[in-house]
């Protein structure tokens, strides 16, 4: 049993059984009071009549309490159930482990390790079975940066330990009230369960840290930390860059900040949200795959191990994958974003830069629309709890940029995808989240269409941190950039027309100016837009790379050389675009980027 759910007794008994959702009844202690219960408190199911060869215990939140009676949620098939079997409260809410050991693991929703789980179960856990979130035979060697004598505060560094090739900080518990006196202290190679230091608070009490820590996953990290002032919110004030031109110089994502990409099937999701997690500039990847079909969960278990990083190592080294297959209960899909954010807070409080990927938030979404139709609620849009809203905001605000205690800065940036039926963006989750978010990524079928990828179609994305992080631009790539995206777009859009009207005229029935815009919207879609991820080159472009390519595009499409008729003008940017894709395919500053350049040259030149 895992230490994250200790029996205390049996405090209730089952009443009545609706799916996973389980009405219990409270039992009276010896004054004739009912056991107190506590909403989000983990209770523990026992089916007497169930036929494991170990006691069952199914895990489940309490969603609802009334007087004497409880309806609770259960992560686990409820098979066997019945009235009158007994539950024990564990007098914790759902909580994760938090500690050295989360890199590199694939979870389910509520922690269990996958990996270990096949090994001993195949490929699925047993019902009734918990395993620890964390390796506690594994041995840490922990480095003290605390003295006997110090006084602390929650969330400050005690130490650091090494894991993989990150120092992983062990920080005060995150709920210790006031200061603390570190009144013990051990170096060297510990499990995380055993203590390594003891504080003995102001209220005298010693207590025992061990470099683990619980935290329930349904309350931000810091939100202690943040209140009390130890830690504080900051304004994301960088890009998260991506390599991906069309991200980073159109539709830029802040470190911290928030995205959604919705994607009709097909239209390039998975390969978008691969290439954001490889080329990011985050240390640490979480992502969390709730709702897959079982058979890509166990592609992504066995790929992902070996796809290698850019920087070095395998992705896996920096990334905790928490992954739930539709075939699991819905609570634990719930539950399975929330796993994930915790484990991203928790990285981002050590002061590193975290990025999660939340795949999707509609299976999410459906999940808390299937309990809250279990528990009778009044339903809002499309039968969605009323409160679908509130908890898609809630979710997106726990990303954001901190300072720590020791004042390093940490950012956890969360881009969701969304799978609306039918590419309908009108339903209420796709909705929901467009109010949320500060940048939208439209991928589209009809540009995968025409294999124009990413497919991610300009003339519907949007990104309030083009204007948000318009300082850092100017700064870091050149003044006057902002506009100069912002005439870029309106290309596009000026393209877009033209293209429509050609389309009912034929390209006679415009003028040798519309013709041009037309002309240079192609090219800029083609040469900057579009970026093959399946070239070593072009998969990948530097921000400042990204800069000399916008400057070198914009020169060549603002100074044309005399076109005197469509033909030519389409001679001249067949050209064109070709050599700016060449380009695009060499390597910066090589023997063949520097002929591209001088053969652009000599092209624009007429020559
Ligand atoms: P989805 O997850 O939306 O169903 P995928 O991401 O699997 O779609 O993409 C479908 C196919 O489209 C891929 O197998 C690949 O051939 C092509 N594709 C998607 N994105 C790109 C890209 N950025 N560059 C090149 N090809 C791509």
């Amino acid at each position: 049993m895992s230490d994250r759910a200790q029996p205390v007794k049996v405090t209730a008994r089952v009443s009545a059984v609706h799916d996973d959702i389980v009405t219990i009844r409270l039992l009276k202690n010896g004054e004739g009071e009912f056991y107190p219960v506590t909403k989000n408190e983990v209770v523990l199911i026992c089916p007497q009549r169930a036929q494991a060869d170990f006691a069952e215990k199914l895990q489940a939140e309490v969603l609802r309490v009334r007087y004497g009676e409880a309806d609770v949620q259960v992560f686990e098939n409820t098979r066997g159930v019945a009235v009158g079997d007994a539950v024990e409260q564990s007098g914790q809410m759902l909580s994760v482990a938090l500690g050295p050991g989360l890199l590199g693991q694939v979870y389910d929703g509520l922690q269990n390790p996958l990996e270990l789980i096949a090994g001993q179960h195949g490929f699925f856990l047993p019902r009734g079975l918990a395993v620890d979130g964390i390796d506690n035979q594994q041995r840490w060697s922990f480095v003290p940066k605390v003295k006997i004598g110090a006084k602390v505060k929650a969330g400050d560094l005690l130490g650091t330990v090494q894991e993989g090739r990150f120092e992983h900080r062990i920080l005060a518990p995150f709920n210790m009230r006031g200061k603390a006196e570190v009144s013990w202290v051990q170096e060297g190679s510990f499990s995380v369960t055993t203590p390594v230091l003891r504080l003995s608070g102001e209220d005298g009490r010693e207590r025992e840290v061990s470099m683990q820590q619980h935290w329930p996953v349904r309350i931000p990290v810091n939100r202690d930390l943040l209140r009390e002032g130890y830690s504080e919110r900051l304004f994301p004030s960088q890009p998260l860059l991506t390599s991906i031109r069309l991200i980073d110089t159109f539709f830029p994502v802040a470190r911290g900040g928030t995205a959604c990409i919705p994607g009709p099937f097909g239209a390039g999701k998975t390969v978008l949200q691969s290439l954001i997690s490889r080329y990011s500039d985050v240390d640490i990847v979480v992502i969390v795959a709730c709702g897959e079909r079982a058979g890509e969960v166990v592609e992504t278990i066995t790929e992902f191990p070996n796809t290698p990083d850019p920087r070095g190592g395998t992705l896996m080294d920096r990334t905790v994958i928490i992954c739930n297959t539709s075939s699991m209960p819905v609570a634990a899909r719930e539950a399975s974003i929330y796993t994930g954010i915790t484990i991203s807070e928790y990285y981002r409080q050590m002061g590193y830069n975290v990025l999660l990927i939340a795949d999707s938030t509609s299976r999410w979404a459906q999940a808390m629309r299937e309990t809250s139709g279990r528990l009778e609620e009044i339903p809002g849009e499309e039968a969605f709890p009323a409160y679908l809203e509130s908890s898609i905001r809630a979710l997106y605000e726990r990303a954001g940029v901190v300072r720590t205690n020791d004042g390093r800065e940490g950012s956890l940036t969360l881009i969701g995808t969304v799978s609306p039926a039918g590419g309908n963006f009108e339903e209420p989750v796709t909705q929901a989240t467009l109010r949320t978010v500060k940048t939208f990524l439209g991928l589209s079928a009809d540009r995968a269409y025409k294999r124009a990828y990413p497919a991610v179609d300009p003339l519907i994305s949007w990104s309030r941190y083009l204007d948000q992080l318009g300082d850092w631009f100017e700064q870091e790539l050149e003044p006057g950039w902002t506009d100069r995206v912002r005439d870029l777009l309106k290309l596009l859009k000026q393209g877009e027309a033209v293209q429509q009207m050609m389309e009912v005229t034929g390209e006679e029935g415009v003028t040798l100016e519309d013709y041009l815009t037309w002309q240079k919207a192609q090219c800029l879609d083609q040469v900057y837009l579009q970026q093959d991820a399946f070239d070593p080159v072009d998969v990948s472009t530097p921000i400042q790379r990204q800069r000399e390519l916008l400057a070198l595009l914009v020169t060549c499409l603002s100074q044309l050389p005399p076109l005197r008729d469509k033909a030519e003008a389409r001679d001249y940017f067949v050209s064109l675009t070709g050599l700016l894709r060449n380009l695009n395919y060499s390597r910066q500053d090589s023997p063949d980027y520097r002929g591209y350049l001088e053969q652009i040259e000599q092209l624009r030149k007429g020559a």
